[in-house]
């Protein structure tokens, strides 16, 4: 083990909250993680193969492969109690079974008395770079089955992989600076409100801060840094579902706001223009930092692009009458 995962050991809350970051519990399936246990099931030439998260209270499944199909169906959610992958992350090593029915501790385990019928288990902790299992990568099979030392090492190695294109999927989602989604991310979100279209009112509200470049120019480019985390900070603290907040570009901002008419989307944009007003950055305790905002409540049929060009049209408005200020895109004339 090495000496991050052996500080991370017993720390339940650090694991959590090291799950979380990755913001991918009960997400859809990913074609990048279906492939790989595709491909770990057939090397390793077995029933199944998956990649099993640890939540607090259950296992949750990113990807499963079996025999009959690609999916899993059984086991994208069991109680954290009957995991065989709860070990393999406590045990912080590869936990090899070779016949679950004559091990003490799963021989009563649902997955090994149940139609699953599982015999043989080798799992491998997930760990995140700064040592916590989140979970863990797994083959199992329904004949008994010994692994060797080279089995656990392929798997330890896609353990690796899997691990790789977790923090690569955090990298194209969240913002490295600011902790919001990044622009790509924020822009599917928009985009799955448009597919759904449910008729509950949604707003978007386009911020961007004013006369920014003269920050850089007078304080420098970190203290700039400062105002934009800052400027975010002050904006997950106003919303109820801070991940609905996007970097769209490098001092621009856009806030979802899921059953918000435009009232109540303009009133945010109030609360925030306010709490920005008192807003103090370490280092720059005399600068006071305004935004101008566009808000455009989605029209029923109307596209991402023409809901997302109303709120910039709005925003371009405030800043065309003089900044710090929120305008109210105009609601789409019904024909
Ligand atoms: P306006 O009120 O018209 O919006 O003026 P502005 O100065 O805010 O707008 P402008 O587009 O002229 O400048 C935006 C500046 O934001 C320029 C760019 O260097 C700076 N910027 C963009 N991304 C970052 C970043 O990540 N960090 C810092 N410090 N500055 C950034
Ligand atoms: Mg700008
Ligand atoms: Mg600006």
């Amino acid at each position: 083990m090495n000496e991050a995962a052996r500080l991370g050991a017993d720390d339940e809350a650090g694991r959590l909250a090291a799950l979380r970051r990755y913001n991918i519990l009960d997400t859809e399936p990913e074609e990048e993680f279906d492939e790989i246990v595709a491909l770990i099931r057939s090397i390793f030439n077995i029933s199944s193969a998956a990649i099993n998260l640890i939540d607090f209270d259950r296992q949750w499944s990113k990807a499963a492969a079996n025999a009959s199909s690609n999916r899993c169906a059984s086991q994208n959610n069991c109680p954290r109690s009957e995991a065989f992958c709860d070990y393999t992350i406590r045990s912080q090593e590869a936990t090899m079974i070779e016949d679950a029915s004559l091990d003490p501790r799963f021989a009563d385990n649902r997955f090994v008395t149940g139609p699953l019928g599982v015999r043989s288990y080798l799992g491998v902790p997930l760990t995140t770079p700064d040592g916590y299992n989140i979970g863990a990568l797994c083959v199992f099979g329904t004949e008994p089955r010994s692994f060797t030392s080279a089995d656990k090492e392929v798997l330890s190695n896609f353990a690796k992989v899997v691990m790789s294109q977790m923090e690569l999927r955090l990298t194209a989602r969240v913002d490295g600076l600011t902790g919001v989604l990044t622009r790509k991310a924020f822009v599917t979100r928009l985009d799955r409100v448009v597919a759904e279209d449910t008729g509950d009112p949604t707003s978007l509200v386009l911020l961007d801060l004013d006369h920014f470049k003269s920050i850089n120019d007078r304080f420098g480019h970190p203290a700039g840094d400062a105002v934009l985390t800052h400027v975010a900070a002050a904006m997950s603290g106003l919303v109820k579902k801070p991940d609905s907040i996007g970097r769209v570009g490098g001092e621009e901002f856009g806030i979802l706001l899921h059953g918000a008419d435009l009232v109540a989307a303009q009133g945010l944009a109030a609360r925030l223009r306010e709490r920005l007003a008192q807003l103090s950055v370490p280092g720059l305790p005399d600068e006071r930092v305004t935004v101008s905002a566009g808000v455009a409540e989605r029209s029923r049929g109307e596209t991402r692009q023409a809901w997302f060009e109303r709120a910039d049209r709005a925003l371009y408005a405030a800043k065309h009458n003089g900044r710090d200020q929120a305008v109210a895109a105009a609601p789409l004339e019904v024909k």
